[in-house]
């Protein structure tokens, strides 16, 4: 998908903005109960053109001056969107940072739409000539609070998407391998595209076939996801938790299966918690993949072991597969693309309406649905509105009723009755009308 990112020194509306831009989307398939954390990435689409967006204001960066900040964030647009979008505020008109921001994006050749926000009524909007001195081009007025412009900014932004990042044909799998610093990644990643692969031709100065790499193996094509990001090295910022958190996300939007990287020498570690959480949010497939697998083990000396440690650390990640592997040896490297491929299918396939109801009347004949409040909930039906993840809606009497407990219980039932194996799935309760 083509990555837009929203930059703009701080209190300058971008949240508003990039809130205003996710919204209708979310509002459709999204059903995240209780997860508040920021979110600084998602995806969204207008006028049938999908991408994937960053706030990169968003992301905060503790104990850094405004100017370290804005560089940051600058390198990331820069890195990582196709289109950047510079948000300015025509209540307080041109400032420094906004030239020290136009500044650094200059640099990139990347397209650069430049939005003032705040240009609520026709004399702000008349205000806006000034931001022509910044060099970004035609300033384009919008209105986080009220919604206006919008539109008019993002036709421009949908403009400027390349094409290669629009067309990514629909038969490649793309998968990431993501996991705290040094767990294995890039060697993983080196093995796969190892001599016998075929590599398929690098379309000559697209950025994005440098940061996906696509290759085929017994006739499947799969692309994988950030690999200029998992090789390249020695920039300060990358070595910050922050940032490959960051990173990590932005690859898992662009990914359909998330390959979680392990290290079997060192156990898990807090900060593989982190990326775990954050895969299994991105609502994709998971494998997990225990690499250095040949090193001798002090402790949990069998597999058998580490994967009861993994089970009970990621109760979460119970859908998903595990594996051991060693990039050194090679052990399981190969096998890892059959095994993406093979969670893909599971989390693309989709279940006849006439199949879930049967499977519903058999799973209340094994277990009543339960009294909540003196309230019997009642399950009426039950359909699957989407897959990648596969999405069921059960039309019941009261969403109320209708308990953590028991979603679980209906998403046991359809793992034991289809291969799910590896994909989340995702439960939505309504009121029958
Ligand atoms: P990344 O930061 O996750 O991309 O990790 P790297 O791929 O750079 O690997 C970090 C270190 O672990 C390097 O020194 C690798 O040589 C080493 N390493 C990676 N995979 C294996 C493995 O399977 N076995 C052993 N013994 N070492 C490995």
């Amino acid at each position: 998908l083509p990555v837009v990112a929203i930059i703009g020194q701080p209190n300058v509306g971008k949240s508003t903005l990039f809130n205003r831009i996710i919204n209708e989307r979310v509002a459709i398939v999204e059903d995240k109960p209780g997860v508040t954390r920021d979110r600084n990435y998602a995806r969204a689409s207008w006028m049938g053109h999908q991408f994937s967006i960053i706030d990169t204001g968003g992301i905060t960066w503790e104990n850094s001056t405004i100017d370290e900040e804005i560089r940051a964030q600058a390198e990331i647009a820069i890195e990582e969107a196709d289109v950047i979008v510079m948000i300015a505020d025509a209540s307080k008109g041109v400032t420094d940072l906004d030239e020290r921001i136009a500044r650094l994006l200059y640099r990139s050749k990347k397209p650069v739409l430049l939005g003032i926000n705040k240009a609520d009524n026709p004399e702000q909007r008349a205000d806006i000539y000034d931001f022509y001195s910044l060099g970004l081009g035609e300033p384009i007025p919008v209105s986080g609070a009220h919604g206006t412009g919008l539109g008019d900014l993002l036709d421009k932004v949908v403009e400027n998407f390349p094409p290669e990042a629009e067309n990514a044909a629909d038969d490649v799998i793309s998968f990431s391998v993501i996991g705290r610093p040094n767990v294995g990644k890039s060697s993983i990643v080196n093995r796969l595209l190892g001599e016998d692969r075929v590599i398929v031709a690098n379309e000559e100065g697209t950025t994005r076939d440098a940061i996906d790499t696509p290759f085929e193996k017994d006739g499947t094509k799969f692309r994988v996801v950030d690999t200029a990001g998992i090789r390249r090295r020695g920039k300060v910022y990358e070595k910050t938790e922050k940032y490959s958190v960051m990173r990590a996300m932005s690859a898992l939007e662009r990914s359909d299966v998330a390959v979680l990287v392990l290290d079997a020498s060192t156990g898990i570690r807090e900060q593989d918690k982190h990326v775990a959480g954050y895969a299994h949010e991105a609502g994709i497939g998971v494998i997990i993949a225990v690499n250095k697998w040949d090193v001798p083990k002090k402790t949990s000396s069998s597999g058998q072991d580490f994967e009861a440690v993994i089970r009970d650390e990621f109760a979460y990640l119970d859908y998903a597969p595990i594996v051991f592997v060693s990039a050194k040896t090679g052990k399981g490297i190969d096998d890892l693309p059959k095994l993406v491929e093979k969670v893909y299918e599971n989390q693309s396939q989709r279940i006849q309406s006439s199949v879930l109801n049967d499977l519903l009347l058999e799973a209340s004949r094994l277990v009543p649905a339960p009294m909540v409040k003196g309230k019997r909930l009642r399950v009426y039906y039950m359909t699957q509105v989407k897959s990648n993840p596969p999405t069921f809606v059960v039309f019941c009497n009261d969403p109320e009723l209708m308990h953590f407990s028991y979603q679980r219980f209906l998403i046991n039932q359809l793992r034991e009755n289809f291969d799910f194996t590896g994909t989340p799935i995702k439960i939505l309760p309504r009121k029958r009308k």
